[in-house]
């Protein structure tokens, strides 16, 4: 089972990651964990432009994705939708017995700032969710712009998923009044998947703090009372903290405006290779991810076909297409710790598996 994952998450886990992984356990109450805790803090809070604290939630993002709701959701949330996950957010919104509003852009569309200050400006809102890069269709928003428009309307705290952006390009919550902002390991910080990042205001605190059903696991005032210990309020992975600790390092050393560069050039290049093949951008132009590149099949290759070529004799899989755009779009993740030198060797390999690729349907 051994190939490498071009796929926009989990994607591969470096040697040094992995070992830092092997480290005999400490208890999550003891100073050893606290040092490591508090050790960790201010690169995360570099990483996240903020003065607020990080806490570190022992699921994958969707758990903080909902938590979010359950802390801040008092009136009703304003859901941004323009591909999968944030579809999803609108359904985990009336899980959680939330009022809420879809508002629906299409599977390539950025979230446009001027729908969001129409429905904001109607008063009904206290909360919104966006997506700042739709993963599943390579959209990335401009979030500069909408966080521009939510910061208006001083009532509505803001929740913004940078799953697949952070680390990628600078998301700089506090300057930007971001409240919520959340990601996870398994994309472009390339760890195993399992542990969720995320920063809040202290107006958000103060809104949880009012909320009589945020329940327990994912209570921002819980994460808070324990961050102020140096701990997390349950057992958490502690080795997927170890690789943090190491992950951190990695991005000190390279520095993070040559870190965001390299990902803006990796993706450039894949973006540049696949299209001088007459493959087309399936987001809108000028909104296309940076951490991967969604491509429409407009050539009609058959791409389960094309993967199974891949996986056998280049040891590598990229992704056939996300939910509804299954064969219709393939996406080809950059993120994490690639460089030209194995981009450029997985688009070789790509070439090779397209030559001998059937085309399933008329072109
Ligand atoms: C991958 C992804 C998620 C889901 O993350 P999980 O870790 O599976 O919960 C959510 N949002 C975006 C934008 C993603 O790319």
């Amino acid at each position: 089972m051994s190939y490498k994952l071009f796929i926009p998450g989990p994607i591969a886990v470096s040697q040094k990651t992995l070992q830092a992984m092997a480290q005999g356990m400490i208890g999550h109450r003891s100073p050893d964990f606290v040092a490591l805790y508090n050790a960790i803090q201010p690169d995360l809070q570099a990483l996240f432009y903020t003065k607020d604290p990080v806490y570190l939630s022992t699921s994958s993002a969707w758990g903080v994705m909902e938590g979010a709701i359950r802390n801040v959701v008092k009136k009703k949330v304003l859901n941004c939708m323009n591909g999968a996950f944030s579809d999803k957010w609108y359904d985990v919104s009336l899980r959680c017995g939330k009022q809420a509003t879809a508002l629906k852009a299409e599977w390539r569309q950025p979230v446009a700032p001027e729908a969001v200050r129409r429905e904001l400006a109607t008063g009904a809102y206290d909360a919104v969710t966006i997506i700042h890069n739709e993963t599943s269709c390579g959209c990335m928003s401009d979030i500069n712009a909408l966080m521009t428009v939510v910061r208006e309307f001083p009532e509505v705290i803001s929740i913004i998923d940078t799953v697949s952006s952070f680390s990628v390009v600078p998301i700089k919550k506090d300057e930007l009044g971001i409240d919520v902002l959340i990601t996870g390991s398994q994309k472009a910080l390339a760890m195993p998947p399992g542990l969720a990042l995320v920063s809040v205001s202290k107006r958000t605190l103060e809104r949880a703090a009012t909320m009589a059903d945020r329940g327990y696991y994912f209570d921002f005032v819980e994460f808070q009372k324990n961050h102020e210990a140096g701990m997390t309020p349950s057992t958490p992975c502690i080795a997927l903290i170890y690789a943090l600790k190491s992950k951190l390092e990695d991005i000190k050393a390279e520095g993070i405006e040559a870190r965001y560069a390299r990902h803006a050039r990796l993706n450039k290049t894949v973006r540049d290779h696949i299209t001088a093949k007459g493959f087309t951008m399936f987001p809108k132009a000028g909104f296309g991810a940076v951490s991967l590149n969604c491509f429409a099949n407009n050539l009609g290759y058959d791409l389960s076909a094309l993967n199974k070529t891949l996986k056998s004799k280049h040891h590598l899989v990229i992704d056939g297409g996300y939910g509804k755009l299954k064969g219709k779009t393939f996406r080809i993740s950059n993120m994490g710790d690639e460089t030209d030198e194995t981009i450029a060797s997985m688009l070789a390999s790509f070439d090779a598996a397209l030559a001998e690729c059937p085309k399933a349907v008329a072109a």
